[in-house]
């Protein structure tokens, strides 16, 4: 039981001109539902990149990506624009949540732009905060919170709509070590409780350690360790 794979993934920058750089020269990948990994690599490898050809925002060159088998590079926008909104969520660096809306409401919104009336969506995003610790918070606006708090709510954010696939850029980077430790432990937390399917970025290799498995991109290919 694989949900996402990546294989032979190959991305280019500026492809034909003088300054062409090959990023991925071949990703393979295999994520399975429950399992939380750590993507490591330095800056400007290509992490934010491979994460963007797996969450089907950006295209590969060459190479495929499948959800549940079903290969979605090289398919039309729509269709690729369908799958990202039903199976993947993204958390970044930076919170990225809507300034001007509670932390409740920051996770019920996406789910009422899906069709879920406001008292399910508000029932869900209740339950959501209350698994990462952050209910006693749910009408503060986002400057209100803590940073920690505030990546907390956009995990919760990112799983308002039951998506199998997390994909997450350095989301403790921007966080203290006792406070990614506490966002880590509730991350681990939603995996565990959904079956969700988990690719993060992360460049503290004691958080990466405290993964399933770690996986790290070398030369523009994921070598495993
Ligand atoms: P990371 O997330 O590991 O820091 P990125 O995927 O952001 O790495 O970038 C990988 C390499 O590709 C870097 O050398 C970066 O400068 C380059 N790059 C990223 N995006 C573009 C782009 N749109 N055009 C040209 N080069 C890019
Ligand atoms: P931390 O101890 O994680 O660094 P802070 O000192 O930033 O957190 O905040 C401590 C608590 O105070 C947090 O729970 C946060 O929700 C709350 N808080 C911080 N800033 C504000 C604010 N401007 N208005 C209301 N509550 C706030």
């Amino acid at each position: 039981d694989v949900v996402l794979t990546l294989e032979g993934v190959e991305k280019f920058y500026n492809k034909g001109l003088a300054n062409e750089i090959c990023v991925l020269s071949g990703a393979d990948l295999a994520l399975k539902p429950g399992e939380l990994v750590a993507l490591v690599a330095p800056s400007g490898a290509g992490k934010s990149t491979l994460l963007h050809i797996a969450g089907l925002l950006d295209e590969a060159d060459s190479g495929s990506v499948d959800i549940d088998g079903k290969t979605l590079s090289g398919k039309s926008d729509r269709r690729r624009t369908r799958a990202r909104r039903e199976d993947i969520g993204f958390v970044y660096q930076f919170h990225h949540l809507l300034p001007e809306f509670s932390a409740l409401e920051n996770i019920a919104l996406p789910q009422m732009a899906n069709g879920v009336s406001k008292s399910d969506a508000e029932t869900r995003g209740r339950e959501l905060l209350e698994t990462v610790g952050v209910a006693h918070r749910a009408k503060h606006r986002p400057a209100e919170l803590s940073g920690g708090e505030q990546q907390r709510v956009a995990f919760c954010r990112a799983l308002a709509n039951k998506p199998r696939i997390l994909l997450a850029d350095e989301p403790t980077g921007n966080l203290d070590p006792a406070t990614s430790d506490q966002v880590f432990d509730a991350l681990m937390k939603l995996v565990r409780e959904t079956g969700l399917a988990a690719l993060v970025a992360t460049h503290n290799m004691e958080l990466a350690a405290r993964m399933d498995r770690v996986v790290r991109l070398e030369n523009g290919v994921l070598v495993d360790g």
